[in-house]
């Protein structure tokens, strides 16, 4: 762990018997703000949430709140807040039914995407939720993602979890963490998954599309955490003109094990040769590139144009549907988890955990 945790629970039930018991780890972000006196915006006290959430009395549910001591915009959250966040959901798994995660929106498709991979054998809702607008403003949208994100991590069909995957709860739409993209900065549907359609939309009623929904093991196998990434990779995004300077120094970065070649429509990519000389040069000093389209919908299919066959037969693997953020944390976790070069390359291309079709 990276640093000291402050702890507060929250009791909302009037009787003895709670409903269900929520874990929420509150990392940051615009969500837990509030205005102080001067009109600063301020991270709020968790302990007054029934205060910021008179409706949570409405529920008979036990919450634990587990703050970071340093609420951090999420800019600055590195692999190393991806392993303590899982590493209190694995400390904690047995004692709660769900985890909310309060995350900034910037980079929570990453740390949604790590913790989807990290989390093996998960069978309970880990579900991170952020906002638009600090709970303390008028029209936020922050008590309505975390009262919802709540209710989902609490929700149960036939004593399992109905949601036992890691999510993104953000506008209505629950969305599976390593198919979500922020794709808006100031509207409140900030975030899309053009690959896979939402797992519950909430209106009056939750509606849940049990049919696209990980299904719950009706065992419980334990849950295994995997936490060690290896940060020497890099994304190379293609545009017109790139130069073989830059794709060069890229591919010859010291250290390098992997490198995610943003590319495209489906994946397509220049034919010069010194393109492609670069790349097999990279390739074969065991420098791992998958391609992943640009288009935040869609397939790769090298080999579908021209432009993409000589990818294929220079060893650049297929990202198929994957989103750039969900390769990245991937590779990042592979390369520091397996020692095995094609066992790693293997697992890059074999969907772990609902990352691509
Ligand atoms: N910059 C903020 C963050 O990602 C934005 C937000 O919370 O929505 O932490």
């Amino acid at each position: 762990m990276t640093q000291k945790y402050k702890i507060v629970n929250i009791k909302t039930s009037s009787g003895p018997k709670e409903e269900a018991s929520i874990l929420i780890i509150y990392t940051g972000g615009t969500l837990g703000m509030v205005y102080d006196n001067e009109g600063a915006l301020i991270p709020f006290n968790f302990s007054q949430i029934k205060q910021q959430i008179p409706l949570l009395k409405d529920h008979d549910l036990g919450i634990t709140v587990i703050s970071f001591p340093q609420p951090l915009d999420s800019s600055n959250v590195s692999s190393a807040h991806w392993a303590d966040i899982g590493y209190i959901v694995y400390q904690n798994y047995r004692q709660y039914d769900g985890f909310v995660i309060l995350h900034g929106t910037d980079t929570m498709a990453y740390t949604a995407s790590a913790l989807s991979f990290m989390l093996e054998g998960l069978n309970k809702p880990v579900i991170l939720t952020g906002a638009q607008l600090p709970i303390g403003a008028m029209r936020s949208d922050a008590r309505e993602n975390l009262f919802t994100s709540i209710e989902i991590a609490s929700a149960k069909k036939d004593g399992h979890p109905k949601i036992c995957e890691v999510c993104i709860f953000f506008d209505n739409h629950l969305l599976r963490g390593n198919r979500a993209k922020k794709v808006r900065s100031s509207e409140f549907s900030a975030f899309a998954s053009e690959n896979h359609p939402p797992l519950a939309t909430a209106g009056i009623k939750i509606n849940y599309n049990y049919p696209h929904m990980k299904r719950p093991y009706q065992k419980d196998f334990s849950l295994n955490l995997k936490d060690k990434f290896d940060n020497n990779v890099a994304v190379l995004k293609l545009f017109p003109n790139i130069s073989e300077a830059l794709v060069k120094s890229i591919l010859t970065t010291k250290g390098l094990k992997g490198v995610v070649m943003e590319t495209y429509g489906s994946g397509n990519a220049p034919t010069e040769k010194w393109f492609y000389k670069a790349l097999e040069k990279a390739i074969s000093s065991k420098i791992i590139v998958m391609n992943v389209s640009q288009c935040i919908g869609g397939n790769v299919i090298q080999g579908r144009y021209e432009t993409s066959k000589q990818l294929q037969a220079v060893g650049v693997l297929s990202g198929r549907d994957i989103t750039m953020e969900a390769a990245i944390t991937k590779m990042m976790l592979l390369l520091g988890e397996e020692k095995d070069h094609e066992a790693i390359k293997a697992m890059l291309i074999t969907p772990l955990a609902g990352e691509m079709a």
